[in-house]
């Protein structure tokens, strides 16, 4: 888990866009992403306090973001645009 907001998330959007990891919605807000050894990890965003908190079934560390993290960030963020969110 992070949070978007208070975390350095540059290393894990370099990853993330070295590495591609594909990105699947499940529904809004739970995404299924694709890594690098074909393993496939969930991640869940949400809101809570204002903030973009950022769950992945990964092994990185609480409170560090993560290639897959991010993947799915950036779809989300483009999804919640659309529905004008
Ligand atoms: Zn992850």
């Amino acid at each position: 888990m992070f949070i978007i907001e208070e975390t350095p998330i540059a290393r894990a959007i370099q990853n993330a866009r070295a590495l591609h990891p594909k990105v699947k919605m499940i529904e809004f807000g739970q995404y299924e992403v694709t890594g690098s050894k074909g393993n496939t990890y969930i991640v869940r965003c949400s809101r809570q306090n204002g903030q973009k908190v950022v769950d992945c079934t990964c092994q990185t560390r609480d409170f560090t973001a993560c290639k897959h993290g991010m993947a799915a960030v950036s779809l989300h963020i483009a999804v919640a645009r659309q529905r004008g969110h």
